[in-house]
């Protein structure tokens, strides 16, 4: 048993996900309050380039042709041997389908605690601690990560990625496991998302409509906006599940994630799966009548006003301003 800190490095076609920097950045202080050291663990096949803006004290590399594609069954089993061997205070991953079905399987193989959805982590006199978010983000949940050997998932919104990119490589220690295959999972192909539609990963303006929209009518004042905006519109699933929008357009978890200069964001109550989407974005407006809703934590402009009285007005303004 050590007190190091662990964070399972998330990547998907040569590009390591913003959670993983989250996670760092929320590890580096439980790291210095446990009195450990800071360890990315990257798994892969010939991967080990991933490593270098990694903002860990090291990276424990496990190298198979079987950790090429993410598969949990290999994650786990890799990572089950990784910590029985010398069992870290805590290992973090990113609250992602990845993380949580990884995470999930080794809460169960080795018995350990897994506390999920932590928007942070901290510690006082020696004692790590979580924030967990449940209910959609609407109830935070305070509490002590259990001893010895805590598994945590981490969602955005609290920590900056950057905060969790080294500005020095980070030394990488090859480790020699190699995951038992048991061949219940295998990988088959990585699929495209279906192009045809514009790809709102690379918009700059996102105008973005949750369940607050009411109905399909008045997606059309938000397309309205987003064409006098330049930008594009985009939804959360509800929305999306309602047939108003195609799949292309779903932001978060299940949908895509965005990096707009601008995500306006009309009747979107915020929750963790949304959240995991557009937390990259540059600037976040929120227009929600509850003001208790999380979207306002993540963004960095609010109103509370109703959004159907709201857009005529914005649509107005915007076209005046432009033809002026
Ligand atoms: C495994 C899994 C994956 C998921 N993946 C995704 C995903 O990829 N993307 C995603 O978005 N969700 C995803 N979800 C669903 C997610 O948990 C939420 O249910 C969803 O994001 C809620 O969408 P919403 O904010 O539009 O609706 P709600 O949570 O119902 O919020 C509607 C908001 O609109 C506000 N509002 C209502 N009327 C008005 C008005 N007139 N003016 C202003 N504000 C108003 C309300 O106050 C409320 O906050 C996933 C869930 C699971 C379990």
């Amino acid at each position: 048993m050590n007190q190091d800190i662990h964070v399972v490095v998330e990547h998907l076609r040569g590009q390591v996900a913003d959670i993983t920097y989250v996670a760092l950045a929320a590890a580096r202080g439980l790291a210095a309050g446990s009195g450990g050291s800071l360890a990315a663990v990257l798994l892969g096949h010939n991967d080990e380039g991933l490593a270098g803006d990694l903002g860990a004290d090291r990276v424990l590399y496990i190298d198979d042709p079987a950790l090429a594609d993410f598969n949990p069954e290999h994650y786990a089993g890799a990572l089950t041997e990784l910590i029985s061997a010398d069992p870290p205070r805590c290992v973090l991953f990113g609250d992602t389908s990845m993380g949580a079905e990884t995470a999930g399987i080794l809460s169960a193989r080795l018995d350990l605690p897994l506390v999920s959805r932590c928007r942070s982590v901290d510690t006082a006199n020696g004692a790590l601690s979580f924030v967990s978010q449940i209910c959609g983000g609407k109830i935070l949940v305070e509490g002590a990560l259990p001893e010895p050997v805590s598994l945590v998932t981490m969602v955005p919104g609290h920590y900056q990625p950057e905060e969790g990119r080294g500005a020095v490589a980070p030394e990488v220690i090859q480790t020699s496991i190699s995951p038992r295959v048991a061949g219940r999972v295998t990988f088959n192909a990585y699929l495209e998302p279906a192009v045809g539609d514009i790809d709102i990963s690379s918009v700059s303006v996102l105008v973005a409509v949750g369940r607050g929209i009411a109905n399909e009518d008045n997606v059309e004042m938000a397309e309205e906006l987003a064409e006098a905006l330049g930008g594009a519109v985009c939804g959360s699933r509800p929305v999306v599940d309602q047939g108003w929008l195609p799949t292309t357009r779903m932001v978060g978890k299940s949908g895509k994630r965005v990096k707009p200069d601008v995500y306006l964001a009309l009747g979107i109550s915020g929750a963790p799966e949304h959240v995991e989407g557009m937390s990259g974005s540059e600037l976040t407006i929120a227009v929600n009548t509850d003001v208790g809703a999380p979207i306002f934590d993540v963004a960095q402009y609010g109103s509370d006003v109703d959004l159907l009285d709201l857009l005529p007005v914005l649509i107005e303004q915007v076209q005046a301003a432009k033809e002026g």
